[in-house]
């Protein structure tokens, strides 16, 4: 009997395990993940999970039922350590080895940590997985003091929910805008806004230098003198991808492990799906590593096929969103380059559209309650279809029309 391995109990492994069987693969399906968790929901960390809205039980991926319908079989709290190509082996932490036909690589990211005095006092933490948050949730209090350091998705949905729970909330971003590194000045600005009469402090081009305290933080320092007083820290600058195990083996590797259209590695016999893949993109003519939920589902029904001998394109249109307070911000495709933006409806409201376009083409949209313009500026971009700037701002003509 085959054995396909699945490294990584992840958003793509829920993805590539079912399919694997659907698919037609009949031999056996291993997970291996290292966090004690079947495959959980990563986004609603930071919203409804940290706003106690949904326990673990609702952030499953998937009921036990489905796996056990498809004769999938797990190994948690278990970390792949290392893999041998030329035996077709992978070895545990606990020094257990097990053979594989076929294996995917589905190890996602971490986090990106900083090296400043005073990160191991208690009350300070990152925000990757179930028992980060956990940790925060300890010192949640009504009243207390929170500093975010970074002003990225992760880190002002944490301040809208702190900030929700009654918390004194300060976001510190090094960059001179918030959300620098994934949209237009006007996004940031309306996030600012939000955020600030919200009752959130933001200072930007503000870079931390070191925590202080007394075994439990107290203060964050800044370059410039300044200082922030905290009970809680929560740190947001970014995540690497987990190519180490990949890089070891060989594989090649260059910001993620390096995949065809069809998640293909170096490797025949391996693939690769989610945060820790770098991929062809037809819609933007490079390649991507992309950081979403949508990226990891579908490419791992490729990475399926592949394993079963089919060719299966991956070749989705990117797409992202982001719930704080009452505002959902849908985003079609991505803005890198764009020439002009267009904005259709009132930035002072909390509903509006913003279109970025090159060359006059649809390149992405930051659509803000606006679900019929996110539709729809899905298929402007993924088709092509020539848009008009007037008629994008134009409030008087329904957003299905702009599709004509
Ligand atoms: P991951 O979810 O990263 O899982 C990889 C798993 O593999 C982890 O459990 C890891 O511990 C395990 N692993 C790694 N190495 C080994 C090993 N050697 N042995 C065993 N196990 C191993 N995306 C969106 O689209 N929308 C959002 O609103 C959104 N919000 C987010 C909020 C937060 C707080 C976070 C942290 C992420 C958010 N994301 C969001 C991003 C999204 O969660 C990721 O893109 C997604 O989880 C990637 O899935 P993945 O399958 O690549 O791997």
């Amino acid at each position: 009997e085959q054995t396909c391995i699945i490294i990584g109990a992840s958003h793509a492994a829920a993805q590539l395990a079912p399919s694997l069987r659907q698919q037609g693969w009949e031999g056996r399906i291993i997970v291996i993940g290292d966090e004690p968790y079947a495959p959980y929901h990563r986004p609603p960390l930071s919203k409804a999970f940290l706003s106690g809205e949904k326990d673990v039980d609702g952030l499953l991926i998937r009921p036990a039922a489905i796996y056990e319908k498809n004769n999938i079989e797990f190994k948690l709290g278990a970390r792949v350590e290392h893999i041998d190509r030329a035996h077709k082996t992978v070895t545990l932490q606990s020094g257990e080895v097990l053979n594989y036909d076929k294996l995917a690589l589905c190890t996602g990211s971490r986090v990106r940590k900083v090296t400043l005095p005073g990160t191991d006092l208690s009350g300070v933490h990152y925000l990757r997985d179930i028992g980060d948050v956990e940790g925060i949730k300890q010192h949640v209090a009504e009243g207390k003091k929170a500093v975010i350091v970074g002003g990225g998705y992760i880190g002002l949905e944490t301040a809208s929910v702190l900030n929700k729970l009654g918390m004194d909330v300060t976001v510190l971003e090094m960059a001179p805008r918030v959300l620098a590194r994934v949209t237009a000045p006007e996004l940031s600005e309306f996030y600012t806004r939000v955020h600030t009469d919200e009752g959130v402090t933001i200072k930007t081009g503000i870079a931390v230098s070191g925590l202080e305290g007394n075994g439990h933080v107290e203060k964050v320092l800044c370059a410039d003198g300044s200082h922030f007083d905290a009970d809680l820290v929560v740190i947001g600058v970014g995540i690497i991808p987990n190519v180490e195990l990949a890089e070891a083996a060989g594989l090649e590797v260059d910001n993620g492990i390096i995949v065809d259209e069809f998640a293909r590695t170096s490797d025949p016999d391996i693939v690769a799906a989610g945060d820790v893949s770098n991929h062809p993109n037809k819609y933007y003519n490079r390649r991507l590593r992309l950081e979403s939920v949508p990226n990891a589902t579908d490419q791992a029904k490729s990475a399926a096929a592949s394993i079963c001998g089919k060719d299966v394109e991956y070749n989705s249109l990117p797409w992202f969103w982001s719930d704080q307070y009452d505002l959902k911000l849908q985003i079609a495709g991505l803005s890198q380059g764009y020439d002009q933006v267009v904005i259709r409806g009132d930035r002072n409201s909390r509903s509006f559209a913003a279109f970025y376009l090159q060359e006059g083409k649809l390149i992405s949209a930051d659509c803000v309650n606006r679900p019929q313009e996110f539709m729809i500026s899905k298929r402007l971009i993924a088709e092509q279809i020539p848009v008009d700037a007037e008629k994008l701002a134009d409030e008087s003509i329904a957003p299905k029309e702009l599709l004509t």
